[in-house]
């Protein structure tokens, strides 16, 4: 029995003593690899929480259009959504560019579209044939060039992401995207040639919400009352007009 409690008192002692010493020095940081991928390019592509929060965005932009297009007549109202990062996932380019080291390009951009290899953002494809078969129009409104357009159009053939006009930015012209959401509203576009009533917009840009900006929208916070309901926001960590220029 003494020996015992001997023994007990010294794994106190000796316990005791250990967590007195100094910790040990960390030992070296393994050796970062040579690209790193960001972390937010990573949650973009593995995290479950981004899908998650996609099908999210989606499931209440359905549910808008869906109260949004009762006592309404089909033809006479629409939806407006951006494509990249809204519609279409380009995470693989993102990727290729960190991989590389390298920033984004216009010219790496333009051969990454021409590949077209950008996929369906999860949620996205259901969402529009909802709208379709509520009646409503579908007006993609993106600031991908008119050079780049056809083969943004083949994408969304591919993977059957339904919509009656795909408004390219003029090779030329300005990015910013009210007077063409102005031209659907007021029925100028190929989705309708009638005034239509936009119910809903969905991007994952600030500037893809009318009249809003980086700083219209920190300066006021009536700009964030239709968010959840006429304006739907998909996540993007990677790059955005929230980035300093
Ligand atoms: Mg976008």
């Amino acid at each position: 029995m003494m020996l015992r409690t001997c023994a007990i008192a010294l794994l106190f002692v000796s316990a005791a003593c250990r967590s007195a010493a100094p910790l040990p020095a960390p030992s070296a940081a393994p050796a970062p690899p040579a690209a790193s991928i960001p972390d937010s390019i990573r949650w973009v592509r593995d995290a479950a929480e981004y899908r998650a929060a996609t099908l999210q965005a989606y499931r209440l932009a359905t549910s808008a259009v869906e109260a949004a297009a009762a006592g309404r007549q089909a033809g006479s109202w629409a939806v407006v959504l951006d494509a990249d990062e809204t519609v279409i996932n380009n995470v693989t380019y993102q990727l290729e560019r960190a991989q590389q080291g390298l920033p984004y390009s216009s010219e790496s951009w333009a051969a990454w579209v021409r590949r077209r290899e950008a996929s369906p953002i999860p949620g996205a494809a259901a969402f529009l044939a909802r709208v379709r078969a509520l009646g409503g129009r579908i007006a993609i409104v993106t600031n991908r060039l008119q050079s780049e357009c056809a083969d943004t159009a083949a994408v969304f053939e591919r993977h059957q992401l339904a919509h009656d006009a795909l408004l390219c930015r003029p090779d030329a012209g300005p990015s910013d995207k009210n007077p063409r959401f102005e031209a659907v509203a007021s029925g100028r576009t190929p989705a309708s040639s009638t005034p239509v009533e936009v119910v809903a917009f969905v991007g994952d840009n600030i500037l893809d919400f009318p009249r809003l900006s980086q700083q219209s929208a920190l300066a006021a916070e009536a700009a964030f009352a239709p968010f959840g309901t006429r304006f739907i926001l998909l996540p993007n960590p990677m790059y955005g007009s929230w980035q300093p220029r």
